[in-house]
């Protein structure tokens, strides 16, 4: 015989666990069903275990999707605000950090964070099952039918929160893109985003050694997206936030212009040494605004040549500072999921209503969270997509 739910939820995310709250208040008999042990698991990890939950400042600006205007109703119908209200009612401290995003504090962790999401769905309405493995999907003639472990589930509802392919060692799979294709919809071609990026042999030998160190940068990607933070050299590669948001944006083969110096008038101060110490070695004055080793290492990549100030002229000096506010790289690529906090792509929204997440072509299909094509910046902004869309469509399933 099989069992009846009004909703089934698969994937206990940040998405599907918001969404069944949502859906369980509503009197919706709603199940959640995940392959993994327990809940949440990015959740946990995310933020360092301070979560990141929301950022002060969301608007559509803030995430890549082939249509920029889909997120705006979503965003709109369950914002940051409420977010970080929920949040307080929970009693959970949080700070602001920089570029106004929001992670837990002080005793509180990504564990509240959790914690919070389970007593919202600890509702008589709402049932949780771990270590399901949902084999089959069926569409009925009022909904669908599921066979998950040794069990058949009908449901009216059934909502995808698989999310993305990033960090597969957490549990993550394809399964909400092969539930999109089995119902014929479409899926943009997926990616590692949010990651960092590996160097070709020659960059990662002579940067290798910079391992550890960080410095404020400016970084632009080829379509002319920028990011103001800082840039972290790895043994493997480059890190720090400013790769890892323009990693969203880059595409193989592509360069990369990093400004070293975002924060210094280099021209003035290349002048005014000259003036008053023409003796002194490049190396030595860009030491005093960059870690000594990156410039040795700028000079031993030979894109800049070490000599007293008083024998560079004028020329020479302007293409010191073009060298250094426009360091052209080329990734060699990606560390791929395997570290990438996000997936670019998924669910073509152009098969989902914007409004309640549900699929225009097959009634009572839902998507949300990160298995839709909407990727977020880093700060906050990808949970905040999960609690919104999966909002949207609580109120609808
Ligand atoms: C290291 C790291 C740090 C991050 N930090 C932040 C941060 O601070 N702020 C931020 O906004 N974003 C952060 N992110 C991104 C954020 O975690 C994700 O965007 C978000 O978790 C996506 O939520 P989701 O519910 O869509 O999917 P997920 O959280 O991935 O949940 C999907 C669920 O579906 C289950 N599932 C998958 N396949 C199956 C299957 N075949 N059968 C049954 N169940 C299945 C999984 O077990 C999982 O429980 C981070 C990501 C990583 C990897």
């Amino acid at each position: 015989m099989a069992e009846k739910f009004d909703v089934v939820i698969i994937g206990a995310g940040a998405a599907g666990l918001m969404c069944a709250a949502q859906a369980g208040k509503r009197g919706r008999k709603t199940l959640i069903l995940d392959h993994a042990k327990k809940p949440g698991r990015k959740i946990l990890i995310a933020g360092g275990g301070r979560c990141n939950f929301t950022n002060y400042d969301v608007s559509a600006n803030n995430y890549l999707c082939q249509n920029p205007h889909f997120v705006k109703s979503a965003l709109s119908q369950y914002t940051n605000w409420d977010f970080i209200s929920l949040v307080s009612q929970h009693g959970i401290e949080f700070e602001e950090r920089d570029h106004g995003q929001l992670f837990c504090v002080g005793d509180y962790t990504s564990k509240d964070i959790v914690k919070m999401l389970l007593t919202e769905c600890d509702l008589p309405t709402v049932s949780q099952r771990y270590q399901q493995d949902v084999h089959q999907i069926e569409k009925t003639e009022h909904g669908f039918t599921l066979h998950a472990n040794n069990s058949v589930i009908e449901c009216q509802s059934l909502v995808v929160a698989t999310g993305g392919l990033s960090m597969p060692k957490l549990g993550a799979t394809p399964f909400g893109y092969k539930i999109a294709e089995q119902f014929g919809l479409s899926v943009v071609p997926t990616s590692a985003g949010l990651v960092p990026f590996t160097l070709h042999k020659e960059d990662k030998q002579a940067l290798a050694e910079l391992s550890g160190i960080a410095v404020p940068t400016e970084i632009t990607a080829q379509d002319g997206t920028v990011f103001k933070e800082a840039l972290l050299f790895t043994h493997r590669g480059l890190s720090g936030p400013s790769v890892l948001q323009i990693s969203s944006f880059w595409r193989a083969g592509q360069k990369v212009s990093i400004n070293l110096v975002p924060d210094v008038d280099l021209d003035e101060l290349l002048q005014r040494s000259l003036e008053k110490h023409p003796n002194q070695s490049l190396k030595n004055t860009l030491s005093k605004v960059l870690p000594k080793r990156l410039v040795e290492v700028l000079i031993e990549l030979k894109l800049l040549e070490d000599k007293p100030l008083k024998q560079l002229n004028s020329k020479q000096l302007a293409a010191v500072t073009t060298q250094l506010q426009q360091w052209q790289i080329t990734p060699n690529g990606t560390e791929g999921y395997r570290t990438a906090e996000v997936t670019l792509g998924g669910v073509d929204t152009d098969h989902l209503s914007s409004k309640s997440m549900e699929c225009k072509q097959i009634r009572g299909l839902y998507f949300i969270g990160e298995v839709v094509d909407v990727t977020g910046w880093l700060g906050g902004y990808n949970f905040q997509w999960c609690w919104s869309s999966a909002y949207a469509a609580g109120q609808w399933v």
